[in-house]
């Protein structure tokens, strides 16, 4: 499609750090941000909050502070990237573009971690990632137990070893995938007149985490009449690496995933994790934008990728379900999915309109998890209590399952569901697992409308059981 030349060096808000002077500028330090900010509700703490963060900046522009200040690394670290601040902020401003530019002058200056270094330069080499991943799944036997059908717990060596991220023998994680989803499915899932044909992202939690919801989500996509192409070089996004302030790492990321997209001849990317699909919309041209091989082609993939919710209700129509779900449920808005992709009533009204569904939405359904992707392993005491207020909104719908558009908040519910949830009888589901009939029907189960064995939840079997009574097709 486009023609593929070696790209030149671009310089970005995330190069230089005075590019953020007239973000900084607009803030008239209100603290309207305090009131949605989740780290600051929890620790009560101005440097919490995007107004404390906005004024250290502003120090560090004006040479009273150093950058590389272990207080203020600290500070800067300490912020879920969630961009709620910016919903309540009365002049717009940017604080995701200020929190990220402040970040990677911090690896600028003091270079990354030695660990973060070699984890970052394992996701872009995918041959070798892909073999940790797979190696990790066979081994974790050695380091996680059993813990419920569908969740393992850390052994108690494990627990010792890595207490101060939580790993302690409360907690629960989706297992690794011996099989990630990638090698499950083949490269090209046609289907007979399609409506659309489109590349599926399927980012890293999809393909190593929860490779039954990756499958689920292809099938919902195939039964309405969705040609499905799964682009084999695709990698990691990059956005965990950005939010580390690893810029170059993410350059080379988006330059293969754009390479992997321009050679799949579809007419849209279709992503189910708000960050993934915030990087195509948002990241790769903002990173691009003075790039002129990578500016146009990350342009052009900006209009054409969708959260799968949008595709269904906006672009191509989907058909409701005709059978029946007995469920009462309520919806989480991932962050990066409502306020980086600007998708919300799309999921609502697909789970609405499930015959049989009964949907109670719960107060700030929009407020963050506290997961932030690496911030439950580093702030994990911050991360639980943000958590704790959410599982206690839930409690208060009555609602017995809970449903979300992002694997990382599923991951973060299903831990802390365990943790808080009070009359939740299932657990956390996907968004379109409800929505899924034609693998069933293939495995022989075409009378009866069930989840998939979807490694979810602890308390993931009374949800099965629930499925299992819904109403016949
Ligand atoms: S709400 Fe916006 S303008 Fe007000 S302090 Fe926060 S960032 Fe600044
Ligand atoms: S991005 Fe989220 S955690 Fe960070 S300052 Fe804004 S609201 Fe607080």
């Amino acid at each position: 499609m486009f023609p593929v030349e070696k790209s030149i060096p671009v310089r970005t808000v995330y190069d230089d750090l005075t590019a953020i002077q007239s973000e900084l500028d607009k803030c008239m330090h209100c603290g309207f941000c305090m009131a949605v900010c989740p780290v600051y509700k929890t620790t009560k703490t101005e440097s919490g909050v995007a107004r404390g963060k906005i004024g250290v900046a502003e120090a560090v522009m004006a040479g009273n502070l150093q950058i590389d200040d272990q207080d203020v690394v600290d500070m800067l670290f300490n912020c879920l990237v969630c961009k709620s601040c910016m919903q309540n902020c009365p002049t717009k401003v940017d604080f995701g573009r200020i929190i990220l530019a402040l970040r990677c002058a911090v690896v600028r200056e003091k270079g990354l971690p030695w660990v973060k270094k070699a984890i970052f330069s394992t996701l872009e080499h995918q041959g070798v990632f892909d073999l940790g991943m797979k190696t990790g799944a066979r081994l974790s036997g050695l380091l996680f137990r059993q813990a419920g059908q569908q969740a393992i717990a850390p052994r108690a060596s494990l627990a010792l070893l890595g207490k101060s991220a939580g790993f302690d023998q409360n907690r629960r994680l989706p297992a690794l995938a011996k099989k990630p989803l990638r090698d499950r499915l083949p490269d090209v899932l046609p289907v007979e007149n399609p409506v659309a044909r489109v590349a599926f992202f399927t980012g890293c939690s999809f393909n190593y985490l929860y490779p039954e919801v990756g499958e689920d989500l292809v099938s919902v996509l195939q039964e309405n009449n969705i040609a499905v192409v799964i682009p084999r070089d695709q990698g990691c996004c990059g956005v965990p690496v950005l939010v580390h302030g690893d810029i170059e790492s993410i350059r080379r990321l988006g330059r293969k995933n754009i390479d992997a997209m321009d050679n799949s001849g579809v007419d849209y990317i279709v992503t189910g994790c708000g960050s993934c699909g915030g990087a195509w919309q948002h990241d790769y041209p903002e990173i691009f934008r003075q790039d002129p091989v990578y500016g146009p082609r990350a342009e052009f993939w900006r209009s054409r990728t969708y959260d799968i919710s949008t595709l269904l209700t906006d672009v191509t129509g989907y058909r409701i379900p005709r059978g029946q779900v007995n469920a009462v449920l309520t919806y989480h808005d991932p962050c990066h999915l409502k306020k980086v992709m600007k998708v919300s009533r799309e999921p609502r009204q697909i789970l609405k309109n499930i015959p049989g569904v009964i949907f109670k939405e719960m107060a700030r359904a929009d407020a963050c998890c506290g997961s932030g992707g690496s911030y439950v392993l580093t702030h994990f005491k911050t991360s639980v209590a943000i958590a704790e207020r959410k599982i206690n909104d839930v409690n208060h719908t009555d609602a017995d399952t809970i449903t979300t558009g992002c694997p990382a908040c599923m991951m973060q519910l299903s831990d802390n569901v365990h943790r808080f949830g009070r009359r939740q009888k299932s657990g956390i589901i996907f968004l379109f697992l409800p929505n899924r009939t034609a693998k069933r029907k293939r495995r022989g189960y075409s009378n009866r409308l069930i989840l998939p064995n979807a490694k979810v939840a602890a308390t993931f079997t009374s949800l099965q059981r629930h499925w299992k009574e819904a109403k016949a097709f």
